[in-house]
């Protein structure tokens, strides 16, 4: 008795809500029975051997997969697994914490040169714990919840001094505020991973045609 894999073949849902469009489907043998996994789930179906796509078929349905790639630059089923749409890369950011009225705000990060956000970025709200309006949340610095805003800046700047990811940290004269420096890794887009999936695509197409 043998189980096995006989051809892993993409299809196209149509579903013009289904945010992935393509979907790989598996054909198995086992035993001396025929089975089909739509979506790679493992939820198998029992079909027939003559279900099982053609060889025409099967160049059929990656022809067209390829050329949808080609086409949009997108790649659902992670055909061009080695082109990434982002990197780790180390940053720098300047961010300048003031207190106004009960709470520490984040008033400005200044972006590293080679920014490509105008947000605060996440990685920068998630470090310090900022609420969306860019006030440090004080729970996640594990303050009490009646903490003065200075105890917050305070309890902020000792949390930055004994931390390698900060670099500086800078307190102003009249204790209101502090700039600190933030060296983290953060993940800076690819903006040739469209066109270089497209590229790809092309490629490989043109090797199929000659392998018929
Ligand atoms: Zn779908």
């Amino acid at each position: 008795m043998t189980t096995d894999i006989i051809m892993q073949v993409p299809w196209n849902c149509g579903d013009r809500s289904c945010p992935q469009k393509w979907h790989m489907g598996a054909y198995w043998i086992d035993g001396d029975e025929y089975t089909y996994d739509e979506f790679m789930d493992g939820d198998h179906e029992t079909i027939e051997e003559k279900d099982i796509p053609s060889t025409e078929e099967y160049d059929a349905a990656w022809h067209e997969y390829f050329e949808h790639v080609a086409a949009t630059g997108e790649d659902p089923l992670g055909e061009f697994m080695g082109i990434k749409d982002h990197k780790d890369v180390q940053v720098s950011y300047e961010v300048d914490l003031v207190i106004t009225g009960d709470d520490v705000v984040a008033t400005r990060v200044r972006r590293p040169k080679k920014a490509w956000t105008s947000e605060i970025p996440k990685v920068v709200v998630s470090y310090l714990g900022l609420d969306k309006d860019r006030r440090l949340d004080r729970n996640f610095l594990s303050m009490e919840p009646k903490a003065s805003a200075r105890e917050v800046l305070d309890s902020i700047i000792h949390l930055a001094e004994g931390d390698k990811m900060v670099t500086s940290v800078v307190v102003a004269k009249d204790r209101w505020s502090a700039k600190i420096t933030l060296r983290l890794t953060d993940k800076a887009p690819n903006p040739w991973a469209t066109k270089q999936r497209m590229a790809f695509a092309k490629k490989t197409l043109k090797r199929l045609k000659k392998g018929r």
